[in-house]
């Protein structure tokens, strides 16, 4: 079906009545990182990637990566719950995946993969892709990666009723993926995070070429309501690579390194700032309505700044620096901090705490998920 512009619009009402916005407790709530859902990629009917000598498929080098992955959590952190999207050979839909991680509250979703390039075998490394578009220059929606993301995505071709299941998106088609240029991740800040642990501890080899961290959209990561990052571990294409992952040496140090990263994000995850969870615009809109302002009343921050420190709207947090005259800015002048290895957006900046709110009522219609941040100097504390 080719980008029908009604089953996009309806798309993307599904999206925001079911997507998931972290709104900032009032209490003194701390995350913990208590279930984490990793994803074998494909399984069953579904191959993936074959190597060219046709005997090694990417599905079974991702469960068998998974499973150690798995168990090294188990093992070396037992107050974390693990579930996997599948343990054996056997086929699970993309939204089957997402559901299972939405079902179990998890606060982390890792989806394992192993690259191809189409024509050659000199490609070789790994990378780790977050929701988002890679690229934004021109009309080029997701420029280096397209291959692998549509390759990926196109697994929802082998469903019967995909068209039905997925309102007409449609992977091979570069217009289907407008509608993710609606969406800031709720969750993009830490799957970022995660995303470059993973890029850290990989570099342990055996496959240590980084191939870097890049938004793309992949449709199981955009369906989950956690950090979510999807790994590819290396290209089946390529013979060292492939030689690396066949080697049961090689996938167990592919583990280690993915449970270094898990390790690493989770100690900073754990008693960072509280986050809650709460369904977006249409019953959020219903809530103000049934509790008006309620909300607001209980916000301990200071109607004014002092010193220097502003109110502004943040409107996007991403690991690629962003041109200000960006179309995603939608003509808002953005101030950009650099927050460790992420870049934040700001727009509106106001030293009044109720005109920023103002604002932000009109903002968030065109960035749903926009919040409201004190700035410091270079410190941005988030305002609920
Ligand atoms: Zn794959």
């Amino acid at each position: 079906m080719k980008n029908p512009s009604g089953k996009l619009l309806l798309l993307a009402g599904i999206l925001f009545s079911a997507s998931i916005v972290p709104v900032p407790a009032a209490g003194q709530d701390k995350l913990s990182l208590k279930t984490v859902v990793i994803d074998p990629g494909h399984g069953g009917h579904d191959s993936g990637c074959i190597s060219p000598d046709k005997k090694t498929y990417e599905k079974n080098l991702t469960l068998s990566i998974s499973k150690l992955f798995a168990e090294k959590i188990r093992s070396t952190c037992p107050d974390v719950r693990v579930i996997m999207t599948r343990d054996d050979d056997r086929y699970v839909t993309l939204s089957g995946r997402a559901d299972i991680a939405n079902n179990a509250g998890a606060d982390l979703f890792v989806s394992i993969h192993i690259n191809a390039q189409a024509k050659g075998n000199s490609a070789s490394g790994y990378s780790i892709h977050c929701l988002g578009q890679s690229s934004r220059q021109g009309n080029d929606l997701f420029g280096k990666n397209l291959d692998l993301v549509q390759r990926e995505n196109s697994v929802i071709l082998l469903e019967d009723d995909y068209q039905t299941k997925y309102q007409g998106f449609d992977p091979s088609d570069p217009q289907s993926y407008i509608f993710f240029s609606l969406m800031q991740n709720a969750h993009l800040e830490h799957s970022l995070l995660f995303a470059e642990d993973v890029a850290e501890a990989m570099k342990g080899g055996p496959i240590s070429r980084n191939r870097g961290v890049s938004q793309d959209p992949f449709w199981v990561l955009w369906r989950t309501a956690m950090p979510a990052v999807l790994v590819e571990v290396g290209f089946i294409s390529n013979a060292a690579d492939l030689q690396a992952m066949r080697s049961p040496q090689g996938r167990e140090k592919i583990a280690d390194n993915l449970l270094k990263a898990f390790k690493s994000f989770k100690a900073r995850y754990d008693g960072s700032a509280a986050v809650s969870r709460q369904p977006a615009e249409a019953s959020r809109e219903k809530q103000k309505a049934d509790e008006p302002e309620k909300k607001d009343e209980a916000v301990p921050a200071p109607e004014r700044t002092t010193s220097g420190s502003q109110y502004a709207i943040q409107i996007l947090a991403t690991s690629r620096k962003m041109k200000p005259s960006d179309a995603f800015f939608r003509g808002y002048a953005p101030t950009e901090v650099k927050s460790g290895k992420l870049y934040k957006y700001l727009i509106l900046p106001d030293t009044d705490l109720s005109a920023t709110r103002k604002k932000w009522r009109e903002v968030r219609k065109k960035f749903p998920e926009c919040f409201i941040v004190r700035k410091e100097g270079e410190t941005l504390t988030r305002i609920p």
